[in-house]
């Protein structure tokens, strides 16, 4: 048969895997491993449902088989087996769903979630291999087929033939070279600790031909080598194990080993409960975000077993959307095996499971954020957003499990705070927990309405995030402390409020006027007591601050809504002495000035000017005068 080419893009891909998406050579036996359970499982659960086939255990396992006389490494499963489609299907098409090209090949290089995400364990095999070869027999199917590839130039697929079901991959592992050590991979002592390191809890025997050297029978010292077939697995699952027995390195095998993630996890939880619902759960937290974290694409979910097999990949019920970032496991002897996903939703223990996971999640989050503070900010870069939009949705349901996960950047710390941080530092006499909200933290230090809170020394929380002032909204008060924008009306300075009425009176008639010539940009003209050095800012009245304003309309098809704008004026800046002494004497000036006056404020709030030509046109008749 010719011989076919992989699709266009597995050939890049392909090359990738080779070169830079793993980076110890070791796991392609990993890989193959992992591949060859899941053929056994599937299996497994035929059988559950269809009488025909039997499942005796010990029918089922995997080989081993390494020989260095011709370089081969042998890895043969009992399991489901392929058909002639699913060897071309599965084997022919790496990355099969065709459409990496939204990512880069430098992005691809660093960013490892592309195993995962589209499915190439297999190709690890090239790592080590310089042909591959794959010998299948799917159940239900009398023909068997050899996949054969010598990598990147493509595969041929011919009949052949396999007396039993199951899968033999061949691999003809490379020569050494200068650099790399190749030998090793067919080396049993080397396998078998590559196999233990990985695959130790593999559900089914890992088994291989092993030499030992045995006292010979009838004689006191003389030995021979003896071949024995031999189980190296210990074949209890991890989390069956006791955590006493387990390393921090055994975590993070078994992550990488289930494709979780890509990164090292941050930290992990294992439960071995034995309450009114029997169950043992692996969890992490990873340390970064997969790249369609944030987007629709990312499903969450965590695995469940039960009693030890696999009976769904991603089951949702199990998290709540705030914890979405949770990856792992969940095995339960009292969850029933062919369970349907309907039946799952309403089931009585797994709502427990669910409900205790959260509380563990959460209470290992505030350990981490009170025992390690570099390691929790490192979570919070990735999911920190999660959390809050947690916080906003379900109409602020989960509000109190969730604030005290929050951070925000304090004006005053110049470092990330929580809010219980923030109120235990409040003067007696501060009344709310001010916020001010803007695209970096650089820009919100510059704005004129935080001048006043500065001055009286009190703490701001810089809100970065599009999703934050809506989150703080939802919270509504922090331990009985309400949250207030530094735009709002009302700062709640008491001795700011006298003094403002007064100035208010004394300028009246020139703040109308203002008001007159500004119409119904905005809902009032007034003298400001939060400005010191800047001359004007805009702020809201009411319940939609500006920045809501500014996300809620950038959003698609959504209503467009305006905030109540107030224009303030600093009236003992110098221009406030100008916009009098035009009010007095030149009309027209008084018009220019308070246009003027009205675009800066917008420009400083990162508003777009109504009328870009008119205003660059006022600043000129200002220089020309
Ligand atoms: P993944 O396992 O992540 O889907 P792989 O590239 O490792 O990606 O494998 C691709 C597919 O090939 C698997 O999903 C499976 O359907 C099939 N496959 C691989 N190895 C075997 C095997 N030993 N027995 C049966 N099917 C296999």
């Amino acid at each position: 048969m010719a011989k076919q080419e992989f699709k266009a893009e597995s050939k890049k891909l392909l090359d990738m895997v080779i070169n830079s998406i793993y980076s110890k050579r070791e796991v392609f036996l990993r890989e193959l491993i992992s591949n060859a359970s899941d053929a056994i499982d599937k299996i497994y659960y035929r059988a559950l449902t269809d009488e025909n086939i039997t499942f005796n255990q010990s029918d089922y396992f995997i080989k081993i088989d390494a020989n260095k006389d011709d370089r081969t490494l042998k890895i043969i499963d009992t399991g489901i087996g392929m058909t002639k489609e699913e060897l071309e299907s599965n084997l022919g098409t790496i990355a099969r769903s065709g459409s990496f090209n939204f990512k880069s090949e430098n992005e691809l290089k660093d960013g490892y979630d592309i195993i995962g995400q589209f499915g190439v364990g297999f190709y690890a095999a090239f790592m080590v291999a310089d042909k591959v070869s794959v010998i299948s027999r799917a159940l239900d199917s009398d023909q068997a087929y050899i996949w054969e590839s010598e990598g990147a130039d493509g595969y041929t697929i011919e009949a052949t033939d396999r007396k039993d079901v199951g899968t033999e991959i061949i691999l003809s592992i490379k020569e050494n070279t200068e650099d790399e050590n190749y030998d090793e991979y067919l080396e049993e002592y080397r396998i078998k600790q590559i196999v233990k390191k990985y695959s130790d809890f593999i559900r089914y025997p890992i088994k291989m031909d092993v030499t030992e050297s045995k006292l010979k029978e009838g004689t006191e010292d003389e030995y021979e080598d003896v071949i024995e077939e031999q189980t190296i697995n210990s074949m209890v699952p991890i989390w069956k194990k006791n955590k006493s027995e387990l390393t921090d390195e055994d975590y993070e095998n078994f992550y990488a080993e289930k494709h979780y993630g890509f990164d090292k996890p941050l930290k992990h939880i294992h439960l071995n409960i034995d309450g009114t619902v029997r169950y043992h759960a692996i969890l992490y937290i990873p340390e970064s975000a997969p790249f369609n974290y944030y987007s629709k694409e990312y499903e969450k979910g965590l695995e469940l077993y039960s009693n030890g097999v696999l009976i769904m990949e991603k089951c949702a019920d199990l998290l709540p959307d705030y914890f979405s970032f949770v990856k792992g496991m969940v095995d339960s002897e009292d969850l029933s095996l062919n369970i349907s996903r309907e039946m799952l939703q309403h089931d009585r223990q797994l709502k427990i499971i669910a409900k205790n996971i959260n509380k563990k999640i959460k209470n290992q989050l505030l350990s981490i954020l009170r025992d390690d503070r570099e390691q929790y900010e490192k979570f919070f870069a990735s999911f920190g957003q999660q959390l809050k939009f947690g916080v906003y949705s379900d109409y602020g349901m989960n509000k109190d499990e969730l604030q005290d996960l929050l951070l925000f950047y304090s004006s005053k710390e110049k470092k990330l705070v929580t809010l219980k941080e923030y109120v235990s530092r409040m003067p007696e006499e501060q009344k709310y927990i001010y916020y001010a909200t803007g695209d970096s933290n650089e820009r919100i230090e510059k704005l004129p309405q935080t001048e006043r809170l500065a001055e009286k020394g009190y703490e701001i929380l810089y809100f970065t995030d599009e999703i934050d002032e809506f989150a703080i909204k939802m919270i509504m008060n922090y331990d009985e402390k309400e949250f207030r924008s530094v735009s709002s009306g009302d700062l709640g300075i008491e001795e700011d409020n006298k003094e403002t009425k007064e100035l208010e009176e004394e300028n009246k008639e020139l703040f109308n006027a203002m008001k007159e010539i500004l119409a119904d940009k905005v809902k009032e003209v007034k003298a400001s007591n939060r400005l010191k050095s800047h001359p004007v800012c805009l702020t809201a009245q009411g319940e939609i601050s500006i920045e809501m304003e500014k996300v809620i309309n950038a959003m698609p098809d959504n209503q467009q809504i305006q905030a109540d704008k107030v224009l303030e004026i600093n009236v003992n800046h110098d221009v406030f002495e100008s916009l009098k002494e035009a009010y007095d004497h030149d009309k027209d000036k008084l018009n220019l000035y308070t246009n003027l006056l009205y675009n800066q404020a917008l420009l400083i709030e990162g508003l777009p000017i109504q009328d870009p030509v008119d205003f660059t046109n006022d600043i000129c008749k200002v220089m020309v005068k």
